[in-house]
This record gives C-alpha cells, structure tokens and sequence, in this order.
C-alpha cells in the first residue's frame, strides 16, 4: 500500500479533484488518500470559530480549544466526502474513513498527540474490515478515545499521512504539492531555487527544523523510523521526479 496525501492547494477547485481521479487511476498500488481541506477553508473556519470565541470570552466561559476544532475539522470532514463521491461516480471506486475514529489522540485541542500504536490498531482494523483498493481519509483531524474531536496543528495534513503510512509500513508517501519537489529556496522569494532531487531524513528534517514551510515538521520521524520512502512531488506535473526524501 502506498500513501497519497493532497493539500488545500491542490484540492481547491474541480479541476484539482479530477487530477486526483486520474493520478488515483495512474497508480496501481492499493492506496490511502490522505485529503486537507479545500483551499483556504480552515482559514475561514477559523474565522467563524473566533467569533465564538469572542462571545465565550465575554461569558467567561473557557474550553474555547474544543469548539476550534470542532468547527475546523468541518473543513476535513466536507473536502472528502465530497471527494470520495466524486471518485465513487467516476470509476474511481473508494471507502471513505473517518479520521476521528481512527487517529486517536490526546485531549490536547489543537494540537493534538497521536496515540501511535491505537491508531495502527484502528486502522489496521478498519483496512481489514472493509477491503477496498482505496481508502479517502481526513488529515489534521484525529479524536481522543471517547470520540472528541481533536486537531494535530495547522498545515498537520502531511504529519498525518506520515502517521498513517508509518501504522500500515507503506510501500511509500507522497505529498503531492504545488510546487515541483523540495527546492533550494522559497521559489515565490528567490527566482534561482533549484530542485533538490534526493534528501536524506536527517537533511530533511534538518530543513523543517529551520522554518522552511515545504514540509510539516513532525513528517519526517515516523518515516525515517521505519525506512519509508516520502516523495515530494508536483500536482501539476506527475512525471516530474519531484524529490525523495530517505
Ligand atoms: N487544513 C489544515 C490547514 O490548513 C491542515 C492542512 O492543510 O494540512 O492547516
Ligand atoms: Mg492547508
């Protein structure tokens, strides 16, 4: 089995959702599709729950953390139900899971812990139970035990297909993106950005320790640990080599 991964950016309007179909189509490995929200919703969900926030304040009342992620994984939630459908009336025949009652957590609200070897259980069991070539599941979003919502931190979506493929020893992760693979610089900044082809985990983890946004931080370990591939690669240009990372 091999991991996808797809970002807000790549999710953030029907033509993104029809290259998904096709690159789902190209890929003959069993696959885990791991999907954030479409484009900048959780910037806007976020928007709505401040406001909540605001009047809780006035209330003195506290948890406001919990009602944050119970408005932002709506975000999740709709990107892939909508896109499983998609897929599902397009030959593209998927499972969808659910991310709160397979990635378990602490009750950390926004910033939630990931219970590893629970989450490997649920997952595993979930694969096993219902046997599908692809499965279409939430990033960022995981839940506690007793089913709470919970979020890993923003832009978390590629630290939850690391988690995700480390539970299943994927074949390999991809993280596909809008940029060509992992470059020399912010190419939005500096226009001689060339792509690194090839990258150690230690290089790798070495680059998100110092603020480069490429890669969510906490992608690197669980791979690494277990001597899985991660690929980086182009949305827009598939054949493109992108970058690997092991
Ligand atoms: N949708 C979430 C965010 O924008 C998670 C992610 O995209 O990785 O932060
Ligand atoms: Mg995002």
């Amino acid at each position: 089995m091999k991991v996808f991964k797809f970002g807000g950016a790549s999710v953030k309007d029907a033509r993104g959702v029809r290259n998904i179909a096709s690159l789902i189509l190209a890929e003959e490995s069993d696959l885990l599709v791991v999907i954030s929200a479409i484009g900048k919703t959780t910037n806007a969900l976020e928007v709505v729950a401040e406001t909540h926030h605001r009047m809780m304040e006035d209330l003195a009342l506290d948890d406001y953390d919990k009602i944050y992620d119970a408005f932002v994984s709506q975000g999740e939630l709709n990107s892939t139900r909508i896109i499983s459908e998609y897929l599902n009336r397009n030959g593209v025949h998927n499972t969808w899971l659910d991310a709160r009652r397979i990635m378990i957590t602490d009750n950390t609200h926004r910033a939630a812990n990931v219970r590893f070897e629970e989450t490997q259980k649920r997952l595993k069991d979930a694969i096993k139970t219902r046997p599908s070539r692809v499965y279409i599941i939430q990033g960022y979003i995981g839940a506690t035990e007793e089913g709470e919502v919970t979020t890993l931190g923003r832009e978390g979506s590629d630290y939850s297909a690391a988690v995700f493929g480390a539970a299943v020893l994927a074949d390999s992760v991809t993280l596909w993106k809008d940029v060509p693979g992992v470059l020399t610089a912010d190419p939005r900044k500096d226009e001689t950005a060339t792509l690194i082809p090839e990258m150690t985990y230690e290089e790798a983890i070495r680059l998100t320790e110092s603020g480069a946004q490429i890669i969510h931080p906490k992608t690197i370990k669980p791979l690494a640990e277990r001597h899985i591939p991660l690929y980086v690669k182009s949305f827009d240009n598939p054949k493109a080599d992108g970058t690997v990372i092991r």
